[in-house]
């Protein structure tokens, strides 16, 4: 039995550091290459599992060398794996270059993640009906994401939605509603409510508004501002903690992860939020997406330091 099911993307990463941008046509040859892990899917189930919670995934890869070396890269990071290999496609593959001041352009090819269909989700159903948290994100097509809500939503099993990449056009209210907590970025609630929040104070009206489409609770993340919140009747603000920040790349992913963590072990929601801000905090200390998650003994010391007194030297 898994606490939480991520039903989601997997992907490998190739990125490249550049000198400069290359014009069209011309070749530029790279400082630094790396290849891991990637999809958001990934992700967030590796974060879940970094905290020590019992994690499954459910998703798709190639039957190539890039679905081999992603799936071991996923069972060194203590998932139960559900993927289908997909003889017809390839693994799925994020072309990431970084740019001289660390800018990024990213090309993505989804490959077998394409290929998720309700009727592959299905298969897993007593996977998510036994779980208490399902986890989804929208980089595999809508409708296995809805099929999977669905089970979960028979179950009493908390349904989790991080709408990113933003949905192009974005969802309309009754697919808003299958969702009960939805966690976009500021960016992505605009999409959805026409008004982009530009502090924690919008932010919390943009959750009171998400609301009013559907999902029971909403929340908005804003970068390093932090997050603000409504859910059921609660809402809330919580600041993002200062820290020397050097890549915020998945940080909405490590975040997404911890909150279902804890909500799956039975927090409130005020509490799971908190933790899911001190996680992401400290994932954008490290470089990396599934590699920045936190441990729990790492987010636990985290939040003693910052508890502590203030050091006092005469
Ligand atoms: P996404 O990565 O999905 O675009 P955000 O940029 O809003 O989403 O980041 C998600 C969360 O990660 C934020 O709400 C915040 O809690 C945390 N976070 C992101 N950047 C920083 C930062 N520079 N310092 C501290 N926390 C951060």
């Amino acid at each position: 039995m898994s606490d939480i099911v991520v039903v989601g993307s997997v992907n490998i990463d190739l990125t490249t550091h550049l000198p400069r941008w290359p014009q069209v046509g011309e070749t530029v040859t790279a400082t630094d290459t790396r290849v891991g892990l990637g999809g958001k899917g990934a992700n967030q189930a590796v974060a879940a599992a970094r905290l020590g919670a019992k994690v499954s995934l459910i998703g798709a890869v190639g039957a190539d060398g890039f679905g081999q070396q992603v799936t071991a890269l996923l069972a060194e990071a203590n998932l139960s794996l559900a993927l289908e290999t997909r003889a017809e496609d390839a693994t799925g593959m994020a072309f990431i270059d970084v740019g001289p001041d660390g800018d990024n352009i990213i090309r993505l090819a989804p490959g077998a993640n394409a290929a998720l269909t309700p009727e592959i989700i299905l298969r897993h159903a007593p996977l998510i009906a036994r779980s208490k948290v399902l986890l989804l994100q929208n980089e595999i097509p809508l409708a296995a994401s809805l099929q999977a809500a669905q089970i979960a939503r028979q179950h009493g099993v908390t349904v989790i939605m991080d709408p990113a990449p933003a949905p192009q056009p974005m969802w309309a209210a009754d697919t808003l509603a299958q969702f009960d907590i939805l966690t976009p970025n500021a960016h992505e609630a605009a999409l959805i409510t026409g008004h982009l929040p530009g502090g924690l104070p919008e932010g919390e009206m943009t959750a009171t508004a998400l609301t009013t489409l559907g999902p029971r609770g909403a929340i908005v993340t804003l970068g390093a501002q932090g997050v603000a919140w409504q859910i059921g009747e609660a809402q809330g603000r919580k600041a993002a903690p200062k820290v020397n920040a050097v890549d915020a790349v998945g940080a909405g992913d490590c975040f997404n992860g911890t909150l279902a963590v804890f909500l799956a072990e039975g927090a409130a929601p005020q509490q799971a939020i908190e933790m899911a801000v001190d996680a992401a905090a400290l994932a954008t200390t490290r470089q990396g997406a599934a590699a920045a998650a936190p441990t729990l003994s790492d987010l636990l010391a985290f939040r003693l330091e910052r508890a502590a007194p203030p050091l006092t030297t005469h």
